[in-house]
């Protein structure tokens, strides 16, 4: 042991100043951080993890609002973008990040993406062998499977039925990491069951196994240290954990440093310390923009209980993805108040009689990004016009769905809320010439903005994920994917995390 304490380490413990040293020292506890600390601690090299969130179990999660946005998101559950359309963009905090909150829908990366990842960007280090061995690992580690139809319940049973009555191809429940689910639909809360396999208690859980790691919550790193190409140290500040305040200090020196912040994080700390250009670094952010649309029926189908995102239909070769999904009845009213007023009162009074699913697509044409400024981020992203017609092809298939299992109204994702009433008007409620600010996006799939190429003029990291200038310094996180996927990212972005892993340890 030198310098740190393996284990879980908590602010209780830590005391005004934490002065570690280590051989790696990752920064960010989430998906891409988790599964680096896993592959680094198996080859022997001991690991500080610091993280600005906490330590949870699942018993530690209360399912109120309030409690989730406060503790487990970013920004307290407000993080949006500015552009031409609303954009929210929630994101994870706390030992797991993004994963202690997801949905936990599992689909490795596709074929012709890591095809071009390998063959326009030129990382040869994706080649296929490899990566499969990554994917079956992250498959095994997450004990990826389809939950029993019985905890499925109403809102994917009704989805499927209208996929089935259309004769539409490519439907069908998701696989997940989640095996022990029970259907309490509080995913996007902490699964208080235990039954959800997050970040924290798989690949985080083998790392610490192993003894060689010491994973430090409350700890909001900010700075660092460098000689030449090299950073020698990190700095920040530790936080109470309760109010979030800065309240004491931090300091790491290390031989190999791991920048896994995420996607809005990564960038924002390369760029705030000058270790990344502005050109490429917090550039080139996709999101997976997302529109949802709820359905009224005459039977009571209850949206809030059951498998949160169970069931969906592969419109991929179209840019686009259906996929059910579910939240609190608070949320469904924080998302209605796009519309406000009467018409969001008379929802909220039927909303045991909803259901609801959107449309996720692959994003190609529009334009995002991160930006450090004196005042704080800047995080923007402008819907492009093709991404919009997807999303809009999306969202007619997703109404055409809910009319064929029955349902009596749509009520599509714009804003103002006009709902559908027959299937006869979904291409007039929803025309292609509608302006993006009329769209409501949700944006949980953050990815891009430190992709990773071959070409330092056209990437932020190398192939290994090696931050381009920098002889010790890498990025492991969903922000090295050097495009959008058009499938959920979390699987991806932890095989890369293997990756970048066992590459630094040689
Ligand atoms: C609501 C929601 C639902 C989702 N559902 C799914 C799903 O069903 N399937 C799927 O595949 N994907 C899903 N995702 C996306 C998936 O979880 C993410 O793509 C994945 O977790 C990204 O991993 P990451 O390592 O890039 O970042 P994260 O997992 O977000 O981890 C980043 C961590 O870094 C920490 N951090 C950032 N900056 C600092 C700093 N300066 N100092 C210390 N710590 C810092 C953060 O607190 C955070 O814990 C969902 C995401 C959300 C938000």
């Amino acid at each position: 042991m030198r310098g740190f304490e393996p284990g879980k380490r908590r602010r209780a413990e830590h005391g005004d100043r934490l002065d570690l040293q280590c051989d790696v020292c990752i920064v960010g506890a989430g998906a891409g951080g988790s599964a680096v600390a896993a592959a680094l601690a198996e080859r022997g090299l001991d690991v500080v993890v610091l993280e600005e969130g906490q330590h949870w179990n699942p018993s530690d999660f209360q399912s109120k609002t309030r409690f989730a946005l406060k503790n487990l998101y970013q920004g307290r559950g407000l993080r949006s973008c500015r552009g031409n359309a609303i954009t929210l963009m929630p994101g994870g905090r706390g030992v797991g990040g993004s994963t202690l909150i997801n949905s936990a829908i599992c689909f490795r990366c596709p074929d012709p993406v890591l095809k071009s990842w390998r063959e326009e960007h030129g990382c040869e280090t994706l080649e296929p062998a490899r990566m499969n061995g990554y994917f079956d690992r992250v498959w095994s580690t997450l004990g990826v499977s389809v939950n029993p139809v019985a905890v499925q319940r109403n809102n994917n049973l009704i989805f499927k039925e209208g996929v089935e009555a259309l004769g539409l191809e490519g439907g069908a429940f998701m696989a997940r990491s989640a095996p022990g689910c029970v259907g309490c639909g509080l995913c996007q809360y902490g699964c208080p069951s235990g039954g959800k396999y997050s970040a924290d208690r798989t690949f985080m859980a083998e790392a610490l196994a192993t003894g060689r790691v010491g994973v430090y919550s409350d700890c909001r790193m900010r700075g660092v240290e460098t000689d030449g190409d090299r950073v020698t140290a990190v700095t920040g500040f530790l936080i109470d954990p309760d109010t979030h305040a800065e309240n004491g200090e931090v300091r790491v020196t290390a031989d190999h440093f791991v920048i896994s912040g995420g996607p809005v994080g990564s960038p924002l700390f390369l760029l705030a310390n000058g270790l990344a250009e502005n050109t490429h670094c917090g550039q080139h952010l996709v999101v997976h923009p997302t529109v949802a649309a709820l359905a009224r029926f005459p039977q009571e189908i209850r949206p809030w209980s059951g498998v949160t995102q169970g069931y969906y239909v592969d419109c991929w070769e179209k840019g686009f993805l259906l996929q059910t999904f579910t939240v609190t009845p608070d949320n469904y009213y924080i998302a209605l108040q796009t519309g406000m007023g009467e018409e969001t009162m008379r929802i909220m009074k039927d909303l045991a009689h909803l259901a609801s699913a959107g449309a996720l697509v692959h994003d190609e044409d529009s334009a995002g990004r991160v930006q450090h400024t004196p005042v704080g981020p800047d995080l923007s992203y402008f819907l492009g016009d093709g991404d919009k017609k997807r999303l809009i092809d999306g969202m007619r298939l997703t109404a055409e769905v809910f009319f064929a299992a029955g349902a009596t109204r749509v009520h599509p994702g714009r804003v103002g809320l006009t709902a559908i009433e027959r299937p006869e008007d979904i291409e007039a409620s929803l025309p292609y010439d509608m302006p993006a600010s009329h769209l409501f996006l949700y944006a949980s799939h953050p990815m891009g903005t430190c992709r990773m190429g071959a070409d330092p003029e056209t990437s932020v990291v190398d192939p290994r994920g090696r931050v381009w200038g920098w002889s010790n310094l890498s990025v492991a996180d969903a922000s090295i994917f050097p495009t959008s996927l058009g499938v959920n990212p979390q699987v991806t972005t932890m095989a890369l995390g293997l990756m970048v892993g066992h590459t630094i340890a040689g």
